[in-house]
């Protein structure tokens, strides 16, 4: 291993390179990348580096984000195959029907969308301001995608009427943290916090202490009154992040099983080799980079 991550540091220098890494990415991956966070985080990171070439350990629609981003950088992904399930299951004919249904309702898309869908949206969210974005739009009714549990928390967390596109859209990993696994969790450790992520099931996301992004998560679970035990309801790969960021405090998963197989594609070897070769380099064809980059950039306009 320190082989590799000798070829990697040196390939960054002579390339004048920069590696991002999710949150939810292997251990050896975020102690390698040069910044570590969450898919806003990332993208704000990415607009502002000075590198010209951005390796993205993330899944296909944040490496997209970025690339729509910085279109004079390119963005290159180590293993093209980490593919977001969820991103998926929002299929652009499917928008456009209920585009077409709801002419009134704004159009807000979680981030973790395909960027064509992207460029059909009025603006885009992330986890972390899901709901100050879904509050600014001027619509009564909101149509939002493609995850319905956090369509669920936009709902709750706003006075908008908001319906889900797709009605089933979620996220495996997280859907597999379920009430028995936060029961037994708590049994466990009775005097721990629970903090879920919104991608939870809504019965999970009602009996927790605090429900946020993951980016979120580390700012509450570093606070000093907050607590000192939590139990993490979202991918495990947090959990590696908050034990380097809050050293003194202790976190268990609520579930061991909540695993995302896609942010894991990336390894030691395929950045070395993403870094040596440039490729796989992510692209978005022109016309729907302008649209989706217009979606994206509303957002920070609303929450800068
Ligand atoms: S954790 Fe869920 S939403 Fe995130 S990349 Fe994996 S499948 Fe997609």
């Amino acid at each position: 291993m320190m082989k590799q991550i000798e070829q990697i540091e040196r390939l960054k220098r002579e390339k004048n390179a920069i590696i991002l890494a999710h949150n939810y990415q292997r251990a050896e991956v975020q102690d390698i990348a040069d910044f570590v966070g969450d898919s806003l985080e990332l993208a704000r990171k990415a607009m502002g580096t000075t590198s010209e070439l951005i390796i993205f350990c993330g899944v296909d629609f944040m490496a997209e984000t970025a690339a729509i981003l910085n279109p004079d950088k390119k963005v290159v992904i180590p293993d093209k195959g980490a593919i977001c399930p969820m991103a998926q299951q929002l299929q652009v004919e499917e928008l456009e029907a209920m585009k077409r249904r709801y002419p009134d309702a704004d159009v807000v898309l979680y981030v973790n969308t395909l960027a064509e869908s992207k460029a059909l949206a009025d603006c885009i969210c992330t986890s972390a301001n899901a709901r100050e974005i879904v509050n600014a739009m001027e619509s009564e009714t909101v149509l939002f995608g493609p995850d319905r549990n956090l369509a669920y928390y936009a709902g709750k967390t706003t006075s908008k009427k908001v319906i889900p596109i797709p009605q089933h859209g979620l996220c495996p990993s997280h859907h597999q943290i379920v009430m028995s696994d936060v029961i037994e969790a708590k049994n466990a450790h009775p005097d721990a916090k629970v903090i879920v992520h919104p991608e939870c099931i809504p019965e999970v996301q009602d009996i927790a202490d605090y429900i946020a992004s993951t980016s979120g998560m580390v700012k509450i679970c570093k606070m000093p009154a907050s607590g000192d035990e939590f139990l993490i309801g979202t991918e495990i790969g947090l959990l590696h992040r908050l034990k380097k960021e809050a050293p003194d405090k202790k976190f268990y998963p609520i579930s061991t099983t909540a695993v995302c197989p896609q942010m894991k594609m990336h390894t030691l070897e395929k950045i070395a080799s993403a870094l040596d070769r440039e490729e796989p380099e992510v692209t978005v064809p022109a016309g729907i980079k302008d649209k989706a980059r217009r979606a994206i950039e509303r957002m920070f306009t609303i929450i800068d």
